[in-house]
């Protein structure tokens, strides 16, 4: 594995309105015919699906990658006689009782009918990579050493601390449950943790990309959000190519995307979507309306300036605009999941609901993403609202 990705990779793009196992062969066929079709993937290769399982929620919740494009896609790599291993490593425990429930509410079994084996090595090993820009050793799900070829097989969705989730972001998942929010620890900066995503990107190398974006998420994503119908599927070699036209999809720039720019300043993705090379029609699919879960990386002032004044100015900008996770008191029922999960320790459960330690909070939203009532929210004060809205106005 390794290698480095071009930034003129071609996206394809295709409609599909509907989850039914013809449609998604029909598009699966279309979308990838104008990139090579499936011959990136030599025949008899062992293949893994990275699907999104980020945790155990149903199809028509639109967190995961929906079964039917997957059991579709195994229906074309049986064909070039692969064999083919479906898996990740969903928020939580790395184990067969936990990804197992995960399986279940998916729907990841239905694709057994279809050939493929559903990863049950829950075994990990570490990885040395010198070559890495932030990221130098790490933790990965074992299972992804027996595969010649990964096929990264994301769901577009928002993302509270991202921005958005889609390709380049799916890769944080070969990176056990449990461990993941050490991650958050040891990159608390997005611009670290972006370029952490992108070094896992060119480590793994993922063969092709593939987004479901036929319902996709938005608002309070990338799990307690609200489906969103995007009506289309996306397909590169290039998870930041196939970033960049999700982005325009949904109305982003890629300055707003700390992933996506952070592949710019390594040459991994065009500077904007003007210079992607596309292959299909992206206008008549602009998803109106996208509810992001914040201007987010607008509002972040990191109080870096040389001047004292500036540095100064940039850490009261940054402790009265910057965005935080805030409880919705009525919906947490204070299982302790969050205060389990949150890297910092920020967080402790008291008279049966979380509390949060603005102190120590360091803002990467492991709360907001795996709180299973949605009580964590993404939170903006007042006053930065108004900025965002002055923005808005001026832009
Ligand atoms: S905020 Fe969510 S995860 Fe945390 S204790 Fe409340 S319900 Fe559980
Ligand atoms: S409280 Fe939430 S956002 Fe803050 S560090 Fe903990 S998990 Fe991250």
């Amino acid at each position: 594995m390794g290698g480095f990705y071009s930034k003129s990779d071609p996206v394809s793009i295709y409609p599909m309105g509907e989850y039914t196992i013809d449609g998604a062969r029909a598009a699966l066929e279309a979308v990838l015919a104008p990139i090579g079709g499936l011959e990136c993937i030599p025949r008899g290769s062992r293949v893994v699906i990275k699907a999104n399982l980020v945790s155990a929620m149903k199809p028509d919740e639109a967190a995961t990658t929906h079964p039917t494009l997957i059991c579709a896609l195994c229906d074309m790599l049986a064909e070039r006689e692969c064999s083919v291993v479906i898996g990740d490593s969903p928020g939580g425990l790395y184990n067969a009782a936990f990804v197992g429930r995960v399986y279940n509410v998916t729907g990841m079994h239905e694709a057994e009918a279809h050939g493929a084996t559903l990863n049950s090595d829950y075994s990990q090993s570490t990885a040395e990579f010198p070559e890495g820009k932030v990221l130098h050793s790490f933790t990965y799900t074992s299972y992804l050493d027996k595969a010649d070829h990964i096929i990264n097989f994301c769901k577009l969705k928002s993302h509270g601390m991202m921005g958005m989730s889609c390709a380049a972001k799916n890769m944080f998942g070969v990176i056990p449950g449990i461990i993941k929010p050490e991650y958050h620890y040891r990159f608390p900066k997005y611009e670290d943790f972006a370029d952490m995503i992108v070094d896992l990107d060119e480590y793994f190398h993922p063969t092709l990309s593939i987004a479901d974006a036929v319902v996709g998420m938005e608002g309070n994503g990338p799990t307690a959000g609200t489906p969103k119908a995007m009506n289309c599927i996306l397909a590169s070699r290039s998870p930041h190519c196939l970033d960049t036209a999700a982005a325009e999809l949904l109305g982003f720039t890629r300055e707003e995307l700390p992933i996506l720019d952070a592949a710019y300043r390594r040459g991994l993705a065009p500077e904007s979507f003007s210079e992607l090379n596309l292959i299909g029609s992206l206008d008549p699919l602009r998803v109106k309306d996208f509810e992001r879960v914040v201007e987010r990386r607008s509002l972040e002032f990191t109080g870096n300036g040389k001047s004292g004044i500036k540095r100064l100015f940039g850490r009261i900008a940054g402790a009265i605009l910057r965005t935080r996770p805030r409880l919705k008191a009525d919906l947490c029922v204070g299982c302790g999941i969050c205060k389990n999960i949150c890297p910092a320790k920020a967080i402790v459960i008291k008279n049966g609901k979380a509390r949060i330690n603005k102190k120590t909070c360091i803002r990467c939203f492991c709360c907001q993403e795996f709180c299973p009532k949605s009580a964590m929210k993404v939170h903006r004060t007042a006053l930065a609202s108004l900025f965002h809205h002055e923005k808005k106005e001026k832009k």
